[in-house]
């Protein structure tokens, strides 16, 4: 008979933390999770899920604007915020339900609380109840930051824009990254006013210059403005509850909503790490060794907390390992090379692998093939807006290292294309697979 009260311990309900807890589980182990907020996380209830939900329903716009240049008569539609919002909101609960239900299917204990550490092998519930466990796991992944400033209080984050009490005629989100750009295209959408205003000159940071140049490209021909090197100095509420932002560099901007999107911060504030000895990065992230361990034996952490790379299912593919080395005897670590991601912008982009910058640093001889093209789809209708598909190749050993795409439905492609990326395979390989015609992707194996 163990003398702790459960095996595992897992502060955080999000991806990697019920990954993690549903597989120690299945393993045997005794179980609990603590969740402050609601089962499933930052991806399903205020991110991911919410997010292309309302992508979809931003595309719609121009689905049916097109669809009369494919012979359907289409009147003026009205878009309704309310009754998207309502059952955008309806499924994240649907689905939080269904996180719910798995744990329970695994017999986890949950506890509807905040947990903090307070023993290298005990937490403390809100109520004050303390419990044992033989290790702990923080899974409590990030949290939005928001820059100092006055007036910042007026401005939402990702986590209030999916309950917007009604839509904003006119929008300013700071930032330049992964919230900005696809919230700036499901508003512009939708019949708002956006202004995008970062800090710098960039936008999307760690992308291929090419990919972002087009993307700011379109985004600015659909209508979005952008204000660079504009740091935000106030927001200021006037009498009618509307908004005016001021900058540096720039005249005011007048708003009804303003959303931050200036990065996410791990969340460790007030869990008590400090004081049981877990050391932290200058970021707050909990420092972890490849299998997953804090500076505290038996103190684990994978996700967003630890700040490695701050995607969903790179935090299950952790919580995965941890369970499986730690409960399963299986001792696996995460292999964090060429992790294909995504931006849901309007169009989307995709990308595996090394930018043109990084292989030409690292690898000196590269090749770069391009295809930058109109799709078909977008002829018919008249739309004026290419895609542009790069490859990156190791001119070595003739390797594709690297693939970056922006149109319709490049994340998609890109998943499938990213398994040959990951495999290693080689521009000869991509040449002798058939095209499927016709398609975007037959583009990907006809590059010369
Ligand atoms: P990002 O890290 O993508 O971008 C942050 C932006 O904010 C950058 O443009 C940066 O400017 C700017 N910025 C950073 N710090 C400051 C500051 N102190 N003051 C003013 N501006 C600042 O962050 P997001 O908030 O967009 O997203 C957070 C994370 O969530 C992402 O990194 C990503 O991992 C994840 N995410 C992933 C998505 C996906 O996979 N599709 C979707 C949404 C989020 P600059 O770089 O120019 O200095």
């Amino acid at each position: 008979m163990s003398k702790f009260d459960f095996d595992l311990f897992v502060i955080g309900a999000g991806s990697g933390g019920v990954r993690a807890s549903r597989v120690a589980a299945s393993h045997g182990a005794r179980v609990a999770v603590a969740e402050e907020h609601r089962v499933g996380g930052t991806c399903v209830i205020r991110g991911c899920v919410p997010k292309k939900l309302l992508v979809y329903g931003a595309h719609f716009a121009e689905d049916l604007k097109d669809a009369r240049q494919f012979g359907w008569d289409v009147p003026d539609c009205k878009f309704d915020w309310d009754r998207l919002r309502d059952n955008v909101l309806n499924e994240v609960t649907r689905l939080e339900g269904l996180y719910g239900q798995t744990l329970e299917n695994h017999k986890v204990t949950l506890f509807k609380s905040r947990a903090t550490v307070t023993g290298p092998q005990q937490v403390t519930l809100a109520d004050g109840q303390t419990i044992s466990a033989e290790r702990i796991l923080i899974a409590t992944g990030g949290w939005p930051f928001v820059p100092e400033f006055p007036g910042s209080e007026y401005a939402i984050t990702s986590n209030e824009v999916f309950h917007l009490g009604k839509l904003p005629k006119r929008i300013v989100i700071a930032g330049g990254g992964y919230i900005a750009n696809e919230f700036a295209g499901i508003f512009n959408e939708f019949g708002s006013k956006v202004t995008i205003v970062n800090r710098s000159d960039t936008i999307l940071r760690g992308y291929d210059e090419q990919i972002r140049d087009r993307l700011l490209q379109i985004s600015m021909t659909k209508g979005i403005e952008f204000k660079f090197n504009a740091p935000f100095r106030s927001i200021e509420k006037k009498d009618d509850g509307s908004l005016t932002v001021h900058l540096d560099n720039c005249d005011p901007i007048d708003a009804d909503a303003v959303l931050i999107a200036t990065g996410r911060v791990p969340n460790t504030k007030g869990l008590g790490l400090e004081d049981v000895g877990v050391e932290l990065d200058e970021k707050g992230a909990i420092k972890v060794d490849e299998a997953n361990q804090s500076s505290v034996p038996g103190i684990y952490a994978v996700g967003d907390v630890t700040d490695r790379i701050q995607l969903t299912p790179v935090a299950i593919r952790e919580g995965q390992a941890f369970a499986d080395s730690v409960f399963g005897g299986k001792p696996t670590t995460v292999d964090y090379r060429n992790v294909p991601s995504a931006v849901f912008s309007h169009p989307p982009i995709g990308a595996v692998g090394m930018t043109e910058a990084e292989a030409r640093n690292t690898l000196g001889s590269i090749r770069t093939y391009t295809s930058d093209f109109r799709a078909m789809k977008n002829v018919l209708a008249g739309r004026n807006e290419r895609a542009l598909y790069k490859m990156i190749v190791n001119a070595a050993t003739d390797q594709v290292v690297g693939l970056h795409m922006i149109g319709p439905d490049a994340p998609e492609i890109l998943q499938a294309a990213a398994v040959a990326v990951k495999a290693g395979l080689t521009k000869a390989d991509f040449d002798a697979t058939v095209a499927l015609h016709p398609s975007m992707a037959e583009e990907l194996v006809l590059l010369k």
